[in-house]
């Protein structure tokens, strides 16, 4: 029987963060449990099974704790309280008897940013000090949150600012699952409704590899797809993988949702580049996993994300490799455009936007959908890749203002 997550968490003394382990053989973290100082229990990303255990090991008796945490579920993910009084079918004595032993946390709020588009971004806290970020994304007819799953990256990929973080940790079922709760509350939307809801899309392309942290990322959007939790359909989630192959089918397998693959290049040489974890899982492996993920059929097609990145992989050239890699695995896929987004530092430049049309239009004149996806939140570096956590933003602010300083002294 596997371990509940929340014993592997009471057990669990393990290094919180880690160097980054190197390019192409990186090593999972152990998720870690972090005890509050208080001795209370934080029920926050507990499933159904361990909600009970909780109960259980606070000495209910296991009747009691089962019909206590079937309310409690519903009280924290479908109605979001936090407040164990407010729980009203839970008997008076019993709201104390609670509030002395567990809590419903949220994540830390550092700071929260509003973009000129509407695109909001939050900074975040885990309890050992970790930054982490969430976007949300409004459109006319959905809503979007882009929800992290590490704090920092292994994978290095040359384009992406997160992979440039020093350390790396992997986030835990309730930092996951908070970020949707946390998104929920700024918007007001308790209890969970089906209908005219603003957060109506959740992307795991935040910060981090979700492969990397399968137990977590599975187990929190188990929760966040519950009828009776924070229903949202797995129709409606999408998770994007740089291609850990392994991890691929028991993704399909355990967690279901759409899939979207950072593909980015055609050529060993290039993604070998630019995606260092090609040396490991190669294309033609990579799409053989996506041709065998159980979800993918013309309903529910493979997004293939591609990062527009100028004279290194926008060619016309390029994208007919595309389009005949595509067609070869018999992918039923659509390829999704993403204009690089720079960051300081970054080795890479913007195609123009004639290279971007030029590939987009031979991508989709062979039958396949290729849209632009316009850059979001730019201005508070909210988009695509430019994630990196505040700590470090501010020490390079920081630079900048002493490179600045030292110009004015030169006269
Ligand atoms: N680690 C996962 C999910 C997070 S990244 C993955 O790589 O798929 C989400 C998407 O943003 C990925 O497709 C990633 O390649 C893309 N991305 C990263 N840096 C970018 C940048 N600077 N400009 C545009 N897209 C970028
Ligand atoms: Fe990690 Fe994805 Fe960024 Fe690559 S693109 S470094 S896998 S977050």
């Amino acid at each position: 029987m596997r371990e509940s997550g929340y014993m592997a968490r009471m057990q669990t003394d393990a290094p919180l963060s880690m160097p980054i382990p190197g390019h192409i053989d990186p090593v999972p973290v152990p998720r870690a449990f972090v005890a509050r100082p208080d001795g209370r229990i934080d029920l926050l990303g507990l499933g159904k099974p361990d909600l009970r255990l909780a109960l259980e090991t606070a000495q209910l008796e296991p009747k009691q704790a089962k019909l206590r945490a079937k309310q409690l579920w519903h009280w924290i993910y479908n109605r979001g309280v936090t407040d164990f009084s407010l729980m009203t079918d839970i008997s008076k004595t019993m709201q104390p008897w609670l509030a002395d032993r567990f809590v419903i946390s949220r994540p830390e709020v550092i700071e929260a940013q509003v973009s000129t588009d509407g695109t909001r971004k939050w900074l975040l806290r885990t309890p050992d000090a970790q930054d982490y970020e969430m976007v949300f994304i409004p459109d006319a007819d959905r809503g979007t949150l882009c929800v992290s799953s590490q704090v920092g990256c292994t994978l290095n990929c040359r384009f992406c600012h997160t992979g440039t973080m020093r350390l790396v940790r992997n986030l835990t079922e309730a930092e996951i699952v908070g970020q949707v709760m946390l998104a929920r509350d700024a918007l007001g939307e308790w209890p969970s409704q089906p209908e005219g809801r603003m957060l109506t899309n959740i992307v795991m392309m935040g910060m981090g590899e979700p492969l990397y942290n399968f137990d977590a990322v599975r187990d929190a959007l188990k929760i966040v797809m519950d009828g009776d939790g924070l229903a949202l359909s797995k129709r409606r989630i999408t998770l994007s993988t740089s291609g850990v192959v392994p991890m691929m089918a028991r993704a399909g397998a355990e967690i279901g949702v759409n899939l979207a693959v950072s593909l980015h290049a055609v050529t060993k040489e290039v993604r070998d580049e630019i995606v260092p974890l090609n040396r490991k899982y190669g294309i033609e492996e990579l799409l053989q996993a996506c041709a065998d993920y159980p979800q993918a059929n013309n309903a529910r097609r493979i997004t293939f994300e591609y990062v527009m990145l100028k004279d290194k992989n926008d060619s016309d050239a390029d994208a007919r490799e595309l389009v005949r890699l595509i067609k070869h695995y018999k992918l039923p896929a659509k390829v999704n455009l993403i204009p690089f987004n720079p960051w300081p530092g970054a080795p890479y430049d913007t195609s123009t936007p004639e290279r971007v049309r030029s590939f987009s239009n031979i991508v989709f004149e062979a039958g396949i959908s290729a849209p632009v996806r316009t850059p979001r939140g730019r201005d508070i570096d909210a988009a695509c890749g430019q994630l990196k956590t505040a700590s470090e933003k501010k020490s390079r602010a920081e630079l900048d203002r002493q490179a600045e300083e030292k110009l004015a002294a030169l006269g």
